[in-house]
C-alpha cells in the first residue's frame, strides 16, 4: 500500500454487524483498496454523500435508515457511486428492490470473498455514472439495471459474463470491438488466459440470442449494428 502509482480504490463499507464489517476492512484493505466502515444507515448516508467513493457496500438490514433507503436517497441526490447491496438469504424479494432503486450488484449472505472482491472490482471499472436506461440493437434489448435481455420480445437467459459481453458490444454499437478491449473491460485487467475466452462467450451469445447477432469482422473484432436488416 505504499505505492504511488496509482491512487487506492476508496470502498465505504455499511454494516452494522462489528465482526463482518472488521473482517471486510482487513480482507478489502489486503488486496490494496482504502476502507472506511459505517455502523448505520445514516452515517453511511452521510460519508456517501460527502466523501468521493468509487464503490460501496451496502448492507440492507441497518439500524436508524435502511440500506435501500440510503441506496435510494444516494441516487435521489445525483450521487451515482456503484453500490453493492448485501442481502440477507432467500432474500429475493430484496435483490429485486435492490435494483430497482438503483443499486448495481448484490451478493447473498453468506459470501465467497473472492467473489465480493471481483464483484467490486467489476463495479469500480465500470465507474460511476448516472444509471442507463435499457439498450436496444436490432432486435436485441438489454437492461443493466434489472439484468433482462431479449431477444425479439422473447428473455434470454445468460450468464453474468455473457450479460457483460454483450452489454458492452451493445454500447459500442456500429463500432468494430477488439478482442482486446472486450477482454481489459469485461475481465478483470490482470486475466492473462488470452483472446480465446472472448470468442468462446461470444459463441455463446450466438447460439443464445442469433447467429447473425454479432458479426465476426476481419482483423479480430465484433461488431454488433444498429441497421442490420
Ligand atoms: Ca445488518
Amino acid at each position: 500500500m505504499d505505492s504511488c502509482e496509482t491512487p487506492a480504490v476508496r470502498v465505504l463499507v455499511v454494516e452494522d454487524e462489528v465482526r463482518l464489517s472488521a473482517a471486510l476492512k482487513r480482507g478489502l484493505e489486503a488486496e490494496g483498496f482504502s476502507v472506511d466502515v459505517a455502523s448505520n444507515g445514516s452515517d453511511g448516508l452521510w460519508m456517501a454523500t460527502e466523501q468521493p467513493y468509487d464503490v460501496v457496500v451496502l448492507d440492507i438490514m441497518l439500524p436508524g435508515i435502511n440500506g435501500l433507503k440510503v441506496c435510494e436517497t444516494m441516487r435521489a441526490k445525483q450521487i451515482w457511486t456503484p453500490v453493492l447491496m448485501l442481502t440477507a438469504k432467500d432474500g429475493e424479494l430484496d435483490e429485486t428492490e435492490a435494483l430497482e432503486i438503483g443499486a448495481d450488484d448484490f451478493l447473498s449472505k453468506p459470501f465467497s470473498y473472492l467473489v465480493l472482491v471481483a464483484r467490486l472490482r467489476a463495479l469500480v471499472r465500470r465507474g460511476a455514472g448516472p444509471r442507463p436506461v435499457a439498450l436496444s440493437v436490432g432486435a436485441i434489448t438489454l437492461d443493466p439495471v434489472r439484468r433482462v435481455c431479449t431477444s425479439s420480445g422473447i428473455p434470454v437467459e445468460l450468464t453474468p459474463r455473457e450479460f457483460a459481453v454483450l452489454e458492452y458490444l451493445m454500447r459500442r454499437a456500429d463500432e468494430v470491438v477488439p478482442k482486446g478491449d472486450i477482454l481489459t473491460n469485461v475481465w478483470d485487467f490482470a486475466y492473462d488466459g488470452g483472446d480465446n475466452v472472448v470468442e468462446v462467450h461470444v459463441s455463446a451469445l450466438r447460439r443464445k440470442l442469433e447467429p447473425a447477432a454479432i458479426e465476426t469482422i476481419r482483423g479480430g473484432g465484433y461488431r454488433m449494428s444498429t441497421a442490420r436488416s
